[in-house]
Formats: C-alpha cells, structure tokens, sequence
C-alpha cells in the first residue's frame, strides 16, 4: 500500500490504516524507514490529542484501569487509543503488556484502538516507534492516547518526553512507608492514583494516599502547576470509583496547562529532546559503517596494544570523521 492511500486512511479515521502505519514505522527495513518518514511528513500537525503517561509495575492495575478508564472516556464519545512502551521485550522477545487478553471490553469498543507493543526493538527503537505511533493515532482522529509504561529502565523518561500529562498508579501500601517508589519517578508523576481502593484495602488506599499526598507537597513545581498539583488521589479501578474524578482533575490541570502556555512549551521541549536524540543516534550510527567501523577497530587494536592512547585515539577519529 502506498503512503498517499495509507495517509488518507488515517485522516479518514480508519483503524486497519492506524494498524498498518503503525507496523510500517516499527519496521526496521530501509526501504519502509523511507516510506515511514513520507507518511509521518504527511501528517495533519493540526491533529493533536491528549497524550496521558501511565506508569506502575506490574500487578499495581494498569490493565484493569485502562480499561475501566478508556470505557468512561469512549463512553462520553472521545476516541481512544492505547499504546505500551515495553522495554521488556527488547531483552526477552516476550511482551509483559502484549498479552492479547487484556483490556477484552476496550478492545472490542469501536471508539478504542490497542496497540500491544512491539517485540524485537532497542531502547532506542521503542522510543522513536512510540513517538511515531502517537503521532500516527493524533492523525487518525483519536482524542486521547494513553501510553503505558511498565516502569523498567529508561521507558518512563521515554513516556515524561511523549506524554502531556503523566499518571503514576500505585497500590495500598502494608505499612507507612513510601513503597520504594523512585524520586525521579515520583517527580515526573502529576497525578498519583492509589488503585485498589475498595474491600478490605480502602483503609490502607487511603493512608498511602495521604503519605503520597504529603510527598508531592514537597515536589510542587510552580512553574508548571496549578494550585493543589501535582496530587494524590484513591481510585478503584476494579468497582469503577474515582475514575470520573480523575478524569476532571486531568481537565482541569490540562486546561490551566493550556492557558498558561506550559503545554506548548512542553511540547517545544519535547520536539527538542528527540531531535537531539535524532541526531545522538544517527552519529553513533556513522560508527557502525565503514569507513569509521574500521578505522575504529584498527585504532582500538592500536589502544589495546599500548601504542595508542585513549584519548588520543578518540581524537584521531572523531578528527577524521569531522572531516567527512
Ligand atoms: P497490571 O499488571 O498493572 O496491568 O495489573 P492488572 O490490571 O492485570 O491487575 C492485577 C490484579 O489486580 C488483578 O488481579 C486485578 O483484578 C487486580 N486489580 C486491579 N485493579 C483493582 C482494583 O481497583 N481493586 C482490586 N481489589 N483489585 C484490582
């Protein structure tokens, strides 16, 4: 199919085209990066959705909250599509949020698009895959895009440079201390949702989240946020509490976002961080190619014979590669 064909699929919202571009910018053959690159600069950059971060590890709810979420959302008539940045499956080949099974109901509502993640690719892959993808579901029309984080490695830096919004879910907690969860994590969190607030656990939710809560006071960043953010909230994603509310607290920071001119500024930044990113891999790739892969080979020969330094190996390289 050509990229004109699959172009006018994504502005007509057809979902087997979303499903179609989406394969092509994961391929990893030249000739599809080629076709890949002519169907992103196709796009209508006027289309833009809601990018929500979703993050917790596994166990925590994110699959029965997407869910129960995206049913509330696609039930007040807004598109949604999910996507999984997955880390996991670059090093196993297996998927931990490719499981066919989840998110049965979503999946089958028209108003729902779910893109397991793609087994096989490099961290550096998985970023540019993900960020071409929610391009591609902005294209087709979809309100909101989930993306969705198991929390391993880099994938959740990876999420904070795609989404406007960043959602971390945790569960109740045992005992009162802070469930290991990382600063820098926490610190990229605008909601926190304490899943699993209903039963037996309600009482600890609640406790967790006040002590999440107490955390985030510290982490306010003026700048960017309004009053009261970035908060800390129960939900149960299982009995369907606290989602509606979720939902109108992300309107209501989305919104100041918008008037206060910090969603285009994030955007901005974003747009710069992956250009930067862009162009940090496609230097490393020079080293992979001839002639820079045997120049680089007979000077680390070179290094490991003593006869080089380092440093001065380093030099006599990246001076000939200046050249090029
Ligand atoms: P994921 O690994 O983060 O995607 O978590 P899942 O959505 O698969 O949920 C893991 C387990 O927690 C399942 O047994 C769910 O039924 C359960 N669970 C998820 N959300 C809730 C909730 O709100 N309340 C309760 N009690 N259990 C939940």
């Amino acid at each position: 199919m050509d990229t004109a064909t699959l172009a006018a699929g994504l502005a007509a919202q057809d979902r087997r085209s979303l499903a179609r571009a989406i394969t092509l910018v994961e391929s990893a053959r030249a000739d599809h990066r080629a076709m890949a690159l002519d169907l992103l600069g196709r796009l209508d950059p006027a289309r833009q959705a809601l990018r929500i971060g979703l993050s917790g590890t596994p166990g925590v709810g994110k699959s029965t909250f997407i869910e129960s979420f995206g049913l509330m959302l696609t039930g007040l008539g807004l598109r949604v599509a999910v996507l999984a940045v997955d880390p996991s499956s670059a090093r196993s080949g297996g998927s931990i949020l490719g499981d066919k099974t989840r998110m049965e109901r979503l999946s089958r509502d028209p108003r729902a698009f779910i893109r397991p993640s793609p087994s096989q690719a490099q961290m550096g892959g998985v970023a540019r895959r993900s960020r071409e993808a929610v391009a591609l579901c902005e294209a087709a029309g979809f309100d909101v895009v989930l993306i969705e984080t198991v929390g391993v490695g880099q994938s959740e830096t990876v999420v904070a440079e795609l989404c406007d919004l960043f959602l971390l879910l945790l569960a109740p907690a045992g005992g009162d201390e802070l469930q290991g969860v990382k600063r820098g994590i926490m610190e990229m969190a605008d909601i926190i949702l304490v899943n699993k607030a209903d039963g037996d656990l309600k009482s600890a939710a609640m406790r967790t989240c006040a002590d999440y809560a107490g955390a985030l006071r510290l982490l306010r960043r003026r700048s960017q946020d309004p009053e009261g953010f970035p908060k800390a909230m129960t939900v149960s994603a299982l009995e369907d509490q606290g989602l509606a509310t979720a939902w109108s607290e992300i309107e209501t920071l989305i919104a100041w976002r918008r008037a206060n001119g910090h969603w285009a500024k994030r955007r901005a930044g974003q747009a710069q961080h992956w250009f930067g990113e862009e162009v940090r891999r496609g230097l490393l790739a020079v080293l992979e190619v001839e002639p820079a892969r045997g120049v680089m080979a007979a000077l680390g020969a070179e290094v490991a014979a003593g006869t080089t330094s380092p440093e001065a190996a380093a030099a006599r390289l990246l001076s000939l590669l200046g050249r090029g």
